[in-house]
């Protein structure tokens, strides 16, 4: 879709992207963006070389970005520019069905769940959670409780609603998989039980492929528990990995040790089989290249798949001025961990759902289709 005049790959293209973000010459062009909730925000989908990305658009870094969108054509084609020079063309996924819709009760559906990348519906189930109310302790990156205070969603989304938007958005719109994560309430299960009705409701519903994600909860029975209702893989995150960095980024996350998180990482891969259970590694917080990269070795000898991310600080958040990570850095941390997934033969392409999959916050799949053509010679 793009064809750069310059001499940057791909993955630098891309990977400088979604660490500076775009500035937009008309925001509201493609699909809607995401404000705020939890996980990845701020952004919005774009395609690029064959690839859908997730680019900041929305955040105090996207606005000092070199990179900036000229309103789209009546073919929905973007001309983007890196600081005044013509790079190449971009296009954005169009606005979906579903989001003009209302479910039976009356709640739009827009605001039960979000189109991510251009094929994959993404909700957070419960949007509070026992570590938001304690902005001190809570995690830094987060916004989970700012889209709720917005009214650009709802607290609890109940299976039903779940169940309604999942069916319509795959007959209309063509999404194959959905991405279900949770606030974590306080109860010991951590999420699980709230994950287990809906996954049950929306396979009812409609045959799509589903990936929950939760803090790991007390009693790891809830894997097979949730693998019976439906659910092909499960995302607990890290997001950081140095003691330090964890304590100072994720203060009450943190509590859970990472000891606590390998011993769920093998309960869940016991269950959902290698690859199809992942965790989120954020780049860009403090960890080194170095701590990222033995995490991602170990967490891939036991058949988890670690999503390495760019880091995106999010408006409103304590990190919100925060820097973004730098091509060299994402490039070192992305080549070798690529390099092992493939030998591990655990790559995007092999997984059943979930945020590997998609890899639209990421560059990782890119790098991994490179690796793969080096083992091919
Ligand atoms: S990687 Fe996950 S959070 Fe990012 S766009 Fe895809 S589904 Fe959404």
């Amino acid at each position: 879709m793009i064809s750069t005049k310059n001499v940057v790959s791909s993955e630098q293209l891309q990977i400088e992207l979604q660490s500076l973000g775009m500035q937009l010459e008309n925001l509201e062009t493609g699909a809607s963006g995401r404000q705020g909730g939890a996980g990845p925000s701020d952004h919005k989908a774009v395609q690029i070389h064959g690839s859908t990305i997730m680019v900041p658009v929305f955040n105090h870094t996207s606005r000092r970005s070199p990179y900036f969108a000229r309103a789209a054509n009546e073919m929905g084609v973007s001309s983007l520019f890196k600081e005044g020079e013509h790079v190449g063309f971009i296009t954005f996924p169009k606005q979906p069905h579903f989001y003009s819709h209302f479910t039976s009760d009356g709640v739009p559906m827009w605001k039960v769940a979000q189109l991510h990348s251009h094929n994959v519906l993404a909700t957070t189930i419960l949007q509070t959670c026992i570590r938001f109310f304690e902005r001190s302790t809570s995690c830094q990156f987060c916004a989970i409780g700012q889209s709720l205070k917005a009214e650009r969603t709802i607290a609890y989304k109940l299976p039903h609603h779940l169940a309604e938007v999942a069916k319509l958005a795959v007959e209309k719109d063509g999404v194959e998989q959905f991405v279900m994560t949770t606030g974590t309430p306080n109860t010991s299960d951590r999420g699980a039980k709230l994950l287990y009705e809906s996954v049950l409701a929306v396979k009812k519903a409609v045959n799509i492929a589903i990936q929950v994600q939760c803090e790991p909860p007390d009693d790891f029975t809830w894997f097979e528990k949730l693998k019976k209702a439906g659910a092909d893989s499960i995302g607990m995150h890290l997001e950081a990995v140095t003691p330090e960095v964890r304590t100072r980024i994720m203060p009450g996350k943190a509590e859970v040790s990472i000891a606590y998180y390998m011993r769920a990482f093998e309960a869940a891969v016991d269950v959902f089989g290698k690859g199809n259970v992942s965790t989120y590694l954020l780049a860009g917080l403090g960890d080194t290249s170095e701590a990222l990269i033995a995490m991602s070795a170990d967490l891939i000898r036991i058949g988890v798949y670690p999503f390495v991310v760019p880091f995106v600080p999010i408006k409103g958040t304590p990190l919100e001025n925060h820097g973004s990570p730098s091509l060299a850095f994402m490039q070192s941390i992305l080549e070798p961990v690529a390099e092992m997934l493939v030998s591990a033969g655990m790559t995007s392409d092999t997984l059943k759902a979930g945020c590997a999959k998609c890899g639209a916050c990421s560059t990782l799949k890119s790098f991994e289709t490179k690796a793969k053509k080096i083992h091919a010679v």
